[in-house]
């Protein structure tokens, strides 16, 4: 097959030309495709209105440590949300995997995505796969610059409209937008768009397959996942080579029970599964590494085997178990070990997110000095009070003492603490209990906060309150 790729990254790449198709799995990935990209591309324009922030639906506002998803909002210190996020992703994906093979990469993976509405522009300009091979070898003339150029130009187009509708994402994208094409947005967007750009059009539109075969870790260690349960796309060698193997589609051998008699497998050997791989690989030489499971190649054979009158499903999705004639099992250990452990990571994930704290308080005692003794007996100890405002409304909160007797909060100057949204304060309180309320060295007691806009919402912080042991021995003696 000239068309088939080398297996071998050191020898020289094949190029691939895949002939267009029609059929459900077509019509499911274009759907994707449009959802995706309608996703993509829209979503920083998405408005959404906030008390207190931007008022855009979707935002990753770097300088100020933010990142607003609809009505979440997540800041730096939320870090460990993100990092289950991934778990969760990744533990989801091995599930799948394990399931159903790769059809992440068919269907979802951006390189799949935007690699196909290159394919699309391809197609489009050059016309299809028979078209664009003699292009590819014709000498250079006009009509070869023009088409090659407008296929490399619309792919920069579609290249760079990624990497600006990426940038959106990190700034208020009517604002963001203005700048960039006036030049006066910062330089890392320039950067990033750039980046963007060159990277979206070399991988989507240059390297393609290369991408899913030598750069993509997940090719090589998704056989880790596989067993002979797992639902991949298939051939059917059996039904396809029969005892004597594929025969084209002769005026003898076109009836089905005359093939069959005649030994013949259904496989017409007519090659348009191989024609509109993505990959270029042959499915009919068993599971490769190549596959992206895309099933481009069933809805390949499905035409011929509609056009020829035999049954569909040839090349199928289906388990190694199932081609040999046994059961189909989703049930394994591994896929409920892997199960298990999604409901877990998502079980903490999201009732971990639904009941983190919107408010994070801690105190640090000042040490030096531990303790002041005031001109009137009375004991003073400090307190470094931090309060994190992780919501995006003003917070006014009040302090009070709860748990040492006759203690005295002084706050300085003010009554109440006043935090910005989305950002942190840090304020000192003084405790100072009266000589004559002394009782022992170290007394426990307590920090309470109160939200003033909602008061049933309160955070406590316990604490020590120090007592040098000679004034302890002292006030006892006297009582
Ligand atoms: S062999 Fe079939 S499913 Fe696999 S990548 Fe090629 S067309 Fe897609
Ligand atoms: S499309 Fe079907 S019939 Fe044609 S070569 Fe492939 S497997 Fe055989």
């Amino acid at each position: 097959m000239s068309e088939t790729p080398t297996s071998q990254p050191e020898q020289q790449r094949i190029a691939i030309y895949p002939r267009s198709v029609k059929g459900f799995y077509r019509k499911i990935k274009t759907a994707i495709v449009i959802l995706a990209y309608s996703v993509y591309f829209l979503l920083p324009w998405l408005r959404w209105e906030r008390e207190n922030g931007p008022s855009q639906a979707v935002i990753f506002d770097i300088t100020a440590r933010r990142f607003d998803i609809f009505n979440f909002t997540l800041f730096a210190q939320d870090i460990f949300w993100l990092a289950l996020f991934f778990a969760f992703a990744a533990l989801l994906l091995f599930f799948v995997t394990g399931i159903a093979g790769r059809v992440f990469c068919g269907y979802f993976c951006f390189q799949t995505l935007w690699t196909d509405v290159f394919m699309h522009i391809e197609h489009w300009v050059q016309g299809e796969r028979p078209a664009r091979i003699k292009l590819a070898k014709s000498k250079w003339n006009a009509q070869k610059i023009f088409k090659i150029g407008l296929t490399h130009f619309l792919w920069l187009v579609v290249a760079f409209s990624t990497g600006l509708a990426f940038t959106l994402y990190w700034g208020n994208a009517p604002d963001l937008i203005v700048e960039i094409f006036t030049f006066q947005a910062p330089l890392a967007a320039g950067i990033t768009i750039l980046f963007l750009t060159l990277t979206t059009y070399v991988m989507a539109g240059i390297a393609r397959e290369q991408v899913c075969t030598y750069m993509c870790p997940y090719a090589r260690f998704q056989s880790a996942m596989f067993d002979s349960d797992t639902i991949v796309v298939a051939y059917d060698s059996i039904r396809g080579e029969g005892n004597r193997g594929r025969h084209k589609p002769s005026k003898e051998l076109i009836k089905h029970d005359k093939r069959q008699q005649a030994g013949y497998g259904d496989c017409v050997d007519c090659g348009y599964c191989v024609q509109v791989c993505p990959t270029g690989i042959d499915i009919r030489n068993g599971l490769q590494y190549q596959c992206i499971t895309c099933a481009l190649c069933i809805d390949a054979c499905n035409t011929i085997m509609k056009s020829v009158g035999y049954p569909e499903g040839l090349i199928r999705y289906s388990s190694e178990n199932e081609m040999q004639g046994g059961n189909k099992r989703i049930l394994k250990p591994k896929t409920i070990i892997y199960g298990l452990s999604l409901i877990v990571v998502a079980v903490i994930f999201f009732w971990g997110l639904g009941a983190r704290s919107v408010v994070d308080v801690s105190v640090r005692q000042v040490r030096q000095p531990l303790f002041v003794v005031l001109s009137n007996g009375d004991i003073q100890n400090r307190y470094a009070i931090k309060v994190n405002n992780k919501t995006d409304r003003q917070m006014w909160l009040t302090v009070s003492l709860r748990g040492l007797d006759g203690a005295i909060l002084d706050l300085g100057r003010f009554d109440k603490i006043h935090i910005s949204p989305a950002s942190s304060a840090t304020f000192y309180a003084n405790v100072k209990i009266p000589q004559k309320k002394i009782r022992k060295e170290n007394s426990r007691f307590e920090f309470v906060l109160k939200d003033l806009n909602e008061k049933s919402k309160t955070w406590t912080h316990e604490d020590n309150f120090f007592t040098p042991k000679k004034l302890v021995n002292q006030t006892v003696l006297k009582k």
